[in-house]
């Protein structure tokens, strides 16, 4: 048997790109590689998006991922996501724009 991890944090642009191909229903949180004071506190939070959202999307051209300031926290369970999240300081928003209908 196959087991995947819950929680997946992609360390390259490939391997982003392919689990939202693998998983086009998933969920991704972005969030800062390293949370600290150098960031305004506006920018120091964690947005929950559905794999598919166009913010977050690997297909968009040159946009770093996870290889700039960046992390993707990808999961196919909602749960699993806010509870890796509810391990860091900074607080969880949800994406306005994806449409976002969990649970
Ligand atoms: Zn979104």
């Amino acid at each position: 048997m196959h087991i995947v991890p819950v929680v997946e944090l992609p360390k390259t642009e490939k391997a982003y790109r392919e689990w939202v191909r693998a998983y086009p229903d998933g969920f991704v949180i972005n969030a800062l590689k390293e949370p600290d004071d150098r960031w305004p506190s506006s920018m120091r939070v964690m947005i929950f998006h559905r794999a598919d959202c166009m913010r977050i999307s690997p297909a968009t051209p040159k946009r770093l991922n996870v290889r700039g300031h960046t992390i993707k926290a990808c999961s196919m369970t909602p749960l699993a996501l806010t509870t890796w999240a509810s391990l860091r300081s900074e607080p969880l928003l949800f994406c306005c724009r994806c449409d976002m209908h969990i649970g």
